[in-house]
């Protein structure tokens, strides 16, 4: 059999591969390539073209092991699609050094990702989307680092008698699921026949920032801004120069006042969907400790694509990492403020062998926590 050697790219939005080895079609080597001015690696994103259909091709990540989060391949597999829109999983495996996968291709071409990724065309869509169908209204539009923007939306009129509802996504460039998710909180908004959106909406400004690290992800980083800066360990000492993208926010929280505040990421690493919260702060309060039991256990109640018997290790008291969102923030406003996590892998209370978790499944796990959100609304202060 004559074989045509494949042709591999990564050079488009949120790409990330290097080939090592690329002589042999059957069996590809490749590495992920780090984070700029740090050593994160974890994303990936590439195309391959000229697959043989209907033959096996098998591909071997030979730096897996060294990445930032290497205990997170066990249990993985990789997400593959062939028109870049219909994700599907391909059998992996992970031998403590390198991450191999292989697909039997119906297509010449496919893309392979660490997941579902979300476009920075796709990004722009849902902002006019946003403003054109879902009654937000840009009011203010922070720089990132190489000059993208950084949109914050706001749904309400501002009226200060209103609570304040903020919720961040991507702060980790890598983790695509957190914009998903900004995607299914924006279309249950757009649905002006939903009775919970007009309650909590006459009493509430939605504060919402999509993406707030849109050069990391351009450049297919897991982890940083183009400085180098991871965003969520920036909340104390933010600065123009190294991490503009969260200097921005703070900024317009300063202005607006918070009274809730959701920092919605992905974990590597945990088959679960979990919220992180901020017990360890130096000013912790017993109201704080009653809202993120309540937000808990409501959501909990609501969908199975959330729960609270796995997470991070609760931190002690006054121990917390004031660097993170969420305890910079609770500890400023004292509301409110949580880090949800979904899995990179899937939730192991409710898998999907074929997709396993993915941006459809994060965009309705939004509209259940603006359900838990707007039955809060009345106890929050
Ligand atoms: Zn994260």
């Amino acid at each position: 059999m004559t074989q045509t050697s494949l042709k591999i790219s990564a050079d488009f939005d949120s790409g990330n591969i290097e080939v090592i080895d690329a002589s042999n079609p059957s069996r590809t080597i490749l590495a992920i390539r780090p984070d700029t001015r740090s050593p994160h690696f974890q994303w990936f994103h590439f195309k391959v073209e000229n697959l043989h259909v209907g033959h096996a091709h098998a591909f071997s990540l030979n730096n897996a092991g060294q990445s930032s989060y290497s205990r997170a391949w066990s249990g993985y597999n990789v997400v593959a699609s062939y028109d870049h829109e219909h994700w599907f999983r391909v059998p992996t495996t992970y031998d403590g050094a390198a991450l191999d996968f292989s697909i039997e291709p119906t297509e010449p071409q496919v893309y392979f990702a660490y997941f579902e990724p979300y476009s920075r065309v796709r990004h722009d869509r849902l902002i006019e989307q946003a403003i054109n169908k879902a009654g937000l209204e840009l009011i203010a539009t922070g720089k990132s680092i190489e000059g993208r923007d950084v949109q914050l939306l706001r749904r309400g009129d501002g009226n200060a008698s209103k609570r304040n509802i903020w919720i961040i996504a991507q702060q980790h460039p890598g983790e695509h699921m957190a914009e998903w998710f900004m995607e299914g909180l924006i279309e249950r908004l757009q649905d002006v026949a939903d009775p919970v959106m007009a309650q909590l909406l006459s009493v509430a400004n939605l504060y919402l920032v999509p993406h707030m690290n849109p050069d990391g992800s351009f450049h297919g980083h897991l982890r940083t801004n183009a400085m180098g800066k991871d965003l969520n360990r920036a909340w104390q000492d933010s600065t123009e120069a190294l991490s503009p993208e969260v200097f921005f926010v703070r900024q317009q929280m300063e202005q607006y006042g918070v009274d809730l505040f959701l920092d919605v990421h992905g974990d590597e690493e945990i088959p679960y969907i979990f919220a992180a919260a901020c017990e360890g702060n130096p000013g912790y309060t017993p109201h704080q400790q009653q809202l993120e039991e309540h937000f808990r256990r409501r959501l909990s109640e609501i969908t199975r694509d959330f729960q609270s018997r796995y997470g991070y290790p609760r931190a002690r008291p006054g121990h917390a990492n004031m660097d993170l969102a969420c305890n910079s923030t609770g500890e400023r406003y004292k509301c409110l403020a949580l880090t949800l996590e979904m899995p990179f892998k899937d939730n192991d209370d409710a898998p999907d062998a074929l997709t396993g978790w993915s941006g459809k499944r994060s965009k309705q796990l939004a509209k259940d926590v603006l359900t838990t959100i707007a039955e809060m609304i009345p106890v929050l202060r």
